[in-house]
């Protein structure tokens, strides 16, 4: 397909997207969009960040969305308040020329009373992280009895974080007749339970390029003493000094101690992790994408769907526990078009190797 002509979208849609500098559309947006756009249909989408999914689903949610009628028409769950805004304002800049749109976004760690101000001024679409949409539910704020379409983004990852219940609950809570559209990365048993008791005969597209992203990624390792991980990552970073990369700890002590070190030995880094205070995540994910930090180091969670381009490396001071993380780490790099990307693993040097 070399354009989004003949994908089924309105010419305004197709302008606002021209204008954002989209020239044609990405694999699963030429898979999804016109499926989508058939109205009434349920979809399983195999696809990671980076892939141009939130356009992939944004743009059929557009044009089927009536900004004439002011009740809340679809719900977009996503796991982090990143990622939630991040679809927002995805959102706001394909609709914005043309359409009148309230797209409230709500999550937790900030005030709840402005977000229910927001949601009672009349939300046509609702993008919410499953906690605190929970909670608006329990206030009686949000009323979904009038949603047409659900979108589940990175599903396996809000089941990881342990939302099974509330995405259950939020689930019921909205009309039997709704279309679900469930976005993942992976497609573990438990998001297979989910598309089954929710989705009527769910159409699939698996990305043959599911893992597109990973081809566009060198992924190299380097054995080493546990002991020299620090100074094997430091040689590494003095060797790419042009890098932008995020450096994957598996806890929140790890991270703030190679942050401090990086710090103390005169890098650009800090650390993202779930003890910081939203404020704090704020600031180094605002000095981030503007570049001003070179080295993020941070935890699978806190760095969950952030949306930076450029990003030129991913490393693993600790391999994940799941592989899943693996998927997801990655996903981080090789956005959308782009190529040569370095993935670096520190493992650990067995004794058989050490002592080679
Ligand atoms: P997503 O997978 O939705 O997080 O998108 C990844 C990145 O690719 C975002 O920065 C999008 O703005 C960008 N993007 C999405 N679709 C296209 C497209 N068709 N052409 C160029 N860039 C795109």
């Amino acid at each position: 397909m070399e354009s989004f002509d003949g994908l089924g979208l309105s010419g305004q849609l197709v302008e606002a997207i021209r204008q954002m500098g989209f020239e044609s559309p990405t694999p699963i947006q030429e898979k999804a969009i016109p499926i989508l756009l058939k109205g009434n249909v349920d979809l399983v989408g195999l696809a990671q960040t980076g892939t141009g999914k939130t356009a992939a689903f944004g743009l059929p949610l557009l044009q089927l969305v009536d900004d004439t009628n002011r009740t809340t028409q679809a719900l977009i769950v996503a796991p982090t308040r990143e990622l939630s805004v991040q679809i927002t304002s995805d959102l706001e800049r394909f609709s914005s020329s043309f359409m009148k749109l309230n797209i409230v976004t709500i999550y937790g760690g900030a005030s709840i009373s402005e977000q229910i101000r927001k949601v009672r001024r009349g939300a046509h679409i609702i993008v919410a992280t499953p906690g605190r949409l929970i909670d608006m539910l329990s206030r009686k704020v949000v009323d979904l009895s009038s949603i047409k379409y659900v979108v589940l983004d990175e599903a396996d990852e809000m089941l990881n974080m342990g939302f099974k219940e509330d995405i259950d609950e939020i689930l019921s809570t909205t009309p039997k007749e709704k279309n679900v559209w469930l976005f993942s990365a992976t497609m573990p048993r438990e998001v297979r339970e989910i598309a089954k008791t929710y989705m009527r005969n769910p159409e699939e597209i698996t990305m043959g390029e599911r893992n597109q992203g990973n081809e566009n990624i060198d992924h190299q390792f380097i054995m080493v003493d546990e002991r020299d991980k620090y100074m094997a990552l430091k040689r590494f970073v003095d060797y790419a000094p042009d890098i932008f990369g995020v450096i994957f700890c598996r806890t929140k002590i790890d991270t703030q101690k190679i942050a401090e070190h990086l710090i103390k030995d005169g890098y650009s880094a800090d650390s993202l992790h779930g003890d910081l205070t939203q404020q704090q995540r704020d600031r180094v994910m605002r000095n981030f994408k503007n570049k001003s930090l070179q080295l993020l180091v941070a935890t699978d969670v806190a760095a969950r769907g952030i949306d930076v381009s450029g990003i030129t490396h991913v490393i693993h001071m600790n391999m994940p526990d799941e592989m899943e993380y693996y998927t997801h780490r990655s996903g981080r790099t090789a956005r959308a078009g782009k190529r040569e990307f370095h993935l670096l693993s520190l493992r650990k040097r067995s004794r058989k190797n050490s002592t080679s």
